[in-house]
């Protein structure tokens, strides 16, 4: 079946946050395609008599701190968010397809195999959507036969080939014994000993730009030879899965990254490779997984003296656990809050609050999150600027001060310079 001839790929881009690590370097092929909510009242965290509440120091609309989407790019930052892209919320299906080739022939449809991506994948994604997500999975029980020389889609470097076209080709191999109406993106398994097929990545293209009989994918997912040993490493395996899934829903790499090195520490999605990975507020902000009332919103013009009290972000708690002060209408301040767990790997030294800008007038690899602050701690190489009590950043006349801290979250002072 062929894929709309409509569809126009406008950039190839490297994952450079993986490519950096060497190890993982993954390439996302994106086309950008043309195409392409909601809210309530914060609650009100209440503060001492010394500060004001936020009733005082305005906002909680949440619309505020929707910051607006300045791309027709589907994974440009902001909202409102694409309508092509599938569900954050619900439930997300998903299909692994092995394939082989006349050259290259297979009979390897392992679910064990698979599942070296999935398991920890859907557990990973779960968590980070407070359980907002649910990730389920099927497997091909048979390799499906795509008839042609498996090096026509030239997927032999980063930023070269055509993947888009091999997942189309798996998708249509499948189509007869499969019911795509049952998922909502698929993944494509080559054969391990694949010599044609090297890189991997989530490729999306316009709205329906895979076709099925009974359903059109806008994405999907290829894994090459590269990315199909040593699993268990950093930015292999599960971690490179579900920083593509990260891709699939719409998220992009966010930190600047042009000129190689390793990726930033903070989010999968910066780094496939790094030891830090839950997700930042903004990007669980952006997929509607933090609920009204653990979101605070102020505006950077208005504020007030104002403390508030934030959990750990990956806290499964309803409470605070993400601020943003909007100081435009495409830039903020984010504010969370970090403790070592089973995907943030800090010590003492590193946890603490952690204070970005967020500015949605950046794209890939641009620097939509920037780490405020004057504190250049380290953690492989990379910028941490965790803040600990007494520490604070300064910001376009907004200062954030964090005064306390414990296990369960930190205290923070918002006021203006
Ligand atoms: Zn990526």
């Amino acid at each position: 079946m062929q894929h709309s001839v409509s569809l126009v790929f406008v950039t190839q881009s490297v994952d450079r946050a993986e490519a950096a690590s060497r190890k993982t370097k993954i390439r996302v092929i994106m086309g950008k395609w043309k195409h392409v909510s909601a809210l309530c009242l914060a609650s009100v965290f209440l503060s001492n008599s010394t500060y004001s509440s936020f009733a005082d120091s305005e906002v909680n609309q949440l619309s505020t701190c929707q910051l607006k989407k300045t791309s027709t790019w589907p994974l440009a930052p902001g909202f409102p968010r694409s309508n092509t892209l599938v569900e954050s919320t619900g439930t997300l299906r998903h299909l692994f397809i092995y394939v082989d080739f006349p050259d290259n022939k297979s009979t390897l449809a392992s679910k064990k195999f698979a599942d070296q991506y999935f398991l920890e994948s859907k557990k990973f994604i779960e968590a980070q959507s407070y359980g907002k997500l649910k990730f389920v999975s099927d497997v091909s029980t048979k390799v499906f036969r795509i008839n042609k020389n498996s090096s026509v889609y030239g997927l032999i470097a980063d930023g070269k080939g055509d993947g888009m076209q091999l997942i189309q080709d798996a998708i249509t191999a499948a189509d007869p014994e499969t019911d795509f109406s049952k998922y909502d993106f698929v993944t494509v398994f080559p054969p391990i000993t694949t010599k044609t097929i090297k890189t991997a990545g989530t490729i999306g293209g316009a709205l329906d730009a895979y076709k099925s009989t009974e359903k059109n994918f806008s994405t999907g997912i290829a894994i090459g030879q590269w990315y199909m040993t040593d699993l268990s490493s950093p930015g292999r395996g599960w971690s490179m899965f579900s920083h593509e899934v990260g891709h699939v829903l719409g998220l992009t790499h966010p930190y600047f990254q042009k000129n190689g090195g390793p990726g930033a520490i903070w989010d999968l999605m910066g780094n496939g490779g790094t030891s830090v990975r839950e997700f930042i507020g903004w990007h669980r902000f952006l997929l509607s997984w933090l609920a009204d009332k653990e979101v605070v919103c102020l505006s950077g013009q208005k504020i007030k003296p104002t403390s508030i009290r934030l959990s750990p972000i990956s806290s499964r708690k309803v409470e605070n656990k993400f601020a943003m002060i909007q100081l435009d209408e495409t830039k903020a301040i984010g504010i969370e809050v970090r403790r070592k767990n089973l995907y943030d790997n800090l010590n003492k030294n590193e946890e603490g609050t952690l204070v970005y800008l967020i500015d949605t007038t950046k794209g890939d690899d641009e620097g939509i999150i920037t780490i405020l602050g004057t504190k250049k701690t380290l953690k492989d190489g990379q910028l941490l600027g965790s803040l600990k009590p007494g520490e604070g950043i300064a910001y376009k006349g907004v200062t954030v001060k964090v005064l306390a801290s414990n296990k369960s979250g930190d205290s923070i002072e918002i006021s203006r310079s």
